[in-house]
């Protein structure tokens, strides 16, 4: 599970930081997801908790957000965001009956989350020349250690 793996890297470079600081243990950690990385968080903040048992990060207070993404058009400067995009797409998805390989007609963005990339354009000018605001992966925000 990707999930896992991120959790894995997580708890190792809070626990070698720790360890850098001398500190005797973390006390709170604060995780930050992009919606756009369609993390499970509750498999990320179980993860983290069973992964750091027996490092400096057990029995910290551990926080997951999770910071939705949003688009800018570069031609009109509207802004929307990642969940009202969702929306529009699955509504589109819809109406076009497309079956994917598993003989749903389920939204594959969950799978495939480049495909919003390729779905998507601006609701007000239908301009497909837009950036990305936020981040489309799994950060650390915050880190207190106890000294
Ligand atoms: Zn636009």
């Amino acid at each position: 599970m990707h999930e896992w793996s991120l959790a894995q890297a997580i708890v190792e470079s809070v626990v070698e930081a720790a360890n850098n600081k001398k500190a005797k243990r973390v006390k709170t950690l604060e995780v930050e997801v992009g919606s756009l990385a369609m993390l499970d968080k509750d498999i990320i903040l179980e993860a983290i908790k069973t992964l750091s048992e027996s490092t400096k990060l057990e029995g910290a207070e551990i926080k997951i957000y999770e910071e939705e993404t949003k688009f800018r058009c570069k031609k009109c400067g509207k802004t929307w965001s990642f969940n009202e995009e969702k929306e529009e797409i699955e509504k589109r998805w819809e109406d076009s009956k497309i079956k994917d390989e598993y003989g749903t007609d389920d939204l594959p963005i969950h799978y495939f989350p480049e495909l919003i990339f390729t779905m998507t354009s601006c609701p007000s000018c239908k301009s497909k020349d837009f950036e990305i605001i936020g981040s489309r992966e799994i950060t650390i925000k915050s880190v207190t250690i106890e000294v």
